[in-house]
């Protein structure tokens, strides 16, 4: 097992991965950017290191600042949690070279599914199904049009290493083609420095659902069950369920089935996600995510599995435990993340925080690293804390979720709570029935 673990993140996500630490007997290093010397998981570390200024660009995204403070503390693994060098194969790569384990996948396997054209193509042939579509990058404007009525319009032009949605633009028929095709080029030029492109057939009213999944790099590899997490605002999620109410345990079972058999294929190592569009009772394959994701916890509620113990024992090389047949899913669990921004407007509301008691009782979970007193800076993403209820069945879950929030108070900064509270009275929210365009068309409806 290692001996000292670098937590190369912030937040709440930092306080999660050291909390895991702690349990498994390892010592800590926090780092940490200047205007977080007194953030929960700087106090919390056995050490810590400043490693540069306030923009993520010169603290949290910079590598050699890591690398020093790897060297500088001892630390002989990083954890990345999520964002910043989460998916960068390159840091991957660089840790290897200094003999310090990234707690994650191989680089490899980091960039293959970095690259969505690569991650398509290896999808297929690891018996994954994928939305219909152009058999890797489309050319030409003639090539583009073909394939469009070939799979039939609407069609989604997408950025091969496109990401947050940016590069992606829809078409409708032949004529329109030509406008979607050379400004999700120039889009993904300008973004990612590569204007290669592919087509997708358009799914008008599907679900987001994700299997998590777990391996051990050597072939060993289980699936966690599924989340769906429909309700997003432009691309963001900000409600996720474990399990997705709309699948039954006959069609959970068979996907997880297929997408944990390919991770054994592919002899992936660590926590991972795939996610899928599901329409009309079929899955349809978007993207894999190789690092932890901001809704695990939903999932560790249903299973009584903590991913980032188990994520931390695999990367130091131990067996993964679980076994297919003892995961069951107990329950219904609901996270949804409490951002500091204006409920209406979405607009950031950093600050300092007057008065915090968190939500509590029975089946409450909050993963969160703000206390009173503590100013949210300006620089970083707005996710302040995530609430997670979990009950016997949704209706219960929803129950103790609405209790929750009416109970949590956060003064002095904006937050979405009171968002939660009016989606919380809406009849498509409490029954399940949503897709990933219902938030967008509710906000444009009560928030205009
Ligand atoms: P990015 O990496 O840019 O976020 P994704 O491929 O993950 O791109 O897609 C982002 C979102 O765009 C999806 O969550 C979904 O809302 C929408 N989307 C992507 N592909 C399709 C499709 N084929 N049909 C309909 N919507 C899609």
């Amino acid at each position: 097992m290692f001996t000292k673990v670098l937590i190369a993140n912030r937040g709440e996500i930092a306080l999660r991965i050291l909390r895991a630490c702690k349990e498994l007997g390892i010592q800590t290093v926090a780092v940490h950017s200047v205007v977080d010397a007194d953030a929960m998981h700087v106090r919390l570390a056995d050490e810590s290191v400043c490693i540069g200024p306030n923009p993520a660009s010169e603290s949290y995204l910079n590598i050699p600042s890591i690398l020093a403070a790897c060297e500088i503390t001892g630390a002989d693994a990083v954890h990345p949690g999520y964002g910043f060098l989460s998916e960068n194969a390159r840091f991957a790569r660089i840790l290897g070279e200094h003999k310090i384990t990234f707690i994650g996948p191989s680089a490899r396997h980091i960039e293959i599914m970095g690259d969505k054209i690569e991650a398509k193509k290896t999808a297929i042939e690891l018996g994954i199904p994928c939305v219909p579509g152009s058999e890797g990058e489309v050319p030409t404007l003639e090539e583009a049009r073909r394939i469009g009525r070939e799979i039939g319009y609407p069609v989604l032009v997408k950025a091969a290493s496109g990401g947050g949605g940016r590069g992606m633009k829809l078409a409708s028929d032949d004529a329109d083609m030509e406008n979607a095709w050379s400004t999700a080029r120039s889009e993904a030029k300008a973004a990612f420095g590569d204007d290669a492109v592919y087509i997708e057939k358009y799914l008008t009213k599907p679900r987001h659902i994700e299997i998590q999944v777990m391996g051990d790099g050597r072939g060993h590899a289980v699936h966690l069950g599924d989340r769906d997490c429909s309700l997003q605002r432009r691309h963001q999620k900000i409600w996720e369920e474990a399990t997705a109410p709309s699948l039954s345990a006959k069609q959970r079972d068979e996907i997880g089935m297929i997408v944990a058999n390919a991770m054994k294929k592919l002899e992936y190592s660590g926590a991972g996600t795939i996610e899928f569009l599901y329409e009309d009772g079929e899955f349809y394959f978007i993207e894999m995510n190789t690092r932890l994701q901001v809704e695990h916890p939903v999932t560790e509620r249903i299973t009584n599995v903590d991913i980032v113990y188990e994520q931390i024992r695999v990367a130091a090389g131990e067996e993964l435990r679980l076994k297919q047949e003892e995961i069951t899913f107990w329950g219904h669990a609901i996270e949804i993340r409490i951002n500091a921004e204006d409920p209406r407007t979405f607009t950031p509301s950093p600050g300092k925080i007057t008065y915090y008691p968190p939500a509590g009782g029975v089946g409450v979970r909050v993963d969160s690293a703000v206390y009173q007193g503590y100013a949210v800076p300006p620089y970083y993403d707005s996710l302040i804390g995530k609430l997670i209820a979990h009950g016997r069945d949704r209706k219960e879950c929803l129950q103790r979720l609405r209790r929750a929030v009416d109970e949590f108070i956060v003064d002095g900064i904006k937050t979405t709570l009171p968002l939660f509270q009016d989606l919380l009275e809406e009849p498509d929210i409490l029954s399940g029935d949503y897709d990933i365009h219902w938030l967008e068309k509710y906000l444009a409806e009560h928030h205009a």
